[in-house]
């Protein structure tokens, strides 16, 4: 049985695709998680469900070609929420047109013909990470990434752990209290006082032009690594905003501990590039509220950073191959 398994692996490469608001990604990966060729695209997210995933075809028929390599299975890690057994989107932001309902499943089938899955995309970044990143090995681990928005996804006994509504894991919108007098600040979600209300990309942009004043005023909207260089060099508001972010975060790893024993807290998504100014919050609010099970709660960096999503799509289908190859042995 292992000997069909080993040799399955040794000779494939698998497809893992990042299908994101903005650009999609395609990897082929070997088994050990190197990325073989890459080649991406911009989504096309405003003309329909079929498009974005036709893109993501002909970028792996251009990879095929470039590499005289056949991937033996495909895997998508997409934004929204998913059904990964009917690899249907079930909803999606409205950025998405034609997204919500599509089979991107279906779609595989009729043009490539071979196993393929369909990933929450914040789900797919911490498997990338637990197959190939920074929770590598691990069993249990919780990952969230910092963007425009914040994703969340838990692993648990082995497998991701998705929830009966596949919700588990939403952290962006879980209610937090530590930044004093921050009731107010809005989320996108039409509540307030989220954990995304402080720590999204969009967030701390905010709460930065709210604080500085008029010295925020040339900061180009939606630069966070413009945002990040002047907290590093003496712009005490930016510096406040990114420390505040680290200590809400610190307090959802400990929720996390309290609630599912999890000691292993994997942070991606672009903000984690000012994991410096993130950090050192975290740290202290784990220092000043540390799990009462007394056990270490590790809080790190992601490892694999825009590959990750890529990569835990592969992962969930050459995990196809395995299942395969284990019913035929
Ligand atoms: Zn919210």
């Amino acid at each position: 049985m292992s000997a069909a398994v080993a040799a399955s692996g040794e000779s494939t490469v698998v497809a893992g695709v990042d299908i994101g608001g903005t650009s999609t990604l395609v990897v082929f990966v070997d088994e050990r998680g190197s990325v073989i060729a890459e080649r991406g695209g911009e989504t096309p997210a405003h003309v329909s469900g079929e498009a974005m995933v036709q893109l993501a075809v002909d970028l792996i028929a251009e990879l095929t070609a470039e590499t005289g390599m056949t991937p033996a299975a495909v895997g998508i890690g997409a934004a929204g929420v998913v059904d990964p057994v009917a690899r249907r989107i079930v909803a999606a932001s409205t950025s998405f047109v034609g997204w919500a309902g599509y089979s991107v499943g279906a779609h595989l089938d009729r043009a490539l013909g071979v196993p393929n899955s369909l990933v929450n995309d914040v789900n797919a970044f911490l498997l990338g990470e637990v197959a190939f990143g920074a929770a590598r090995g691990l069993d249990n681990a919780a990952g969230i990434t910092l963007g425009t928005g914040v994703g969340g996804a838990i692993y648990l006994d082995g497998a991701l752990w998705e929830g009966p509504e596949g919700a588990a894991g939403e952290l962006g919108h879980s209610p937090s209290y530590v930044v004093p007098g921050h009731g107010e600040e809005p989320c996108t979600c039409g509540q307030s006082a989220h954990l995304e209300s402080i720590a999204s990309g969009r967030s701390i942009e905010r709460r930065y032009r709210a604080r500085a004043g008029q010295i925020a005023a040339d900061l180009p909207a939606g630069d966070g690594a413009a945002l990040a260089t002047r907290a590093r060099t003496g712009d005490g508001a930016a510096a406040h905003v990114f420390a505040e972010a680290g200590l809400m975060l610190g307090q959802a790893a400990v929720t996390l501990a309290a609630t599912l024993d999890l000691g292993h807290l994997v942070v991606g998504g672009g903000v984690s590039g000012a994991w410096d100014l993130i950090e050192p919050g975290v740290r202290t609010y784990l220092a000043e509220h540390p799990p009462v099970s007394g056990r270490t709660l590790s809080v790190v960096r992601a490892e694999r950073g825009s590959h990750a999503v890529a990569l835990g799509a592969a992962s969930s289908a050459r995990a196809l191959l395995t299942e395969d190859a284990l019913i035929a042995s």
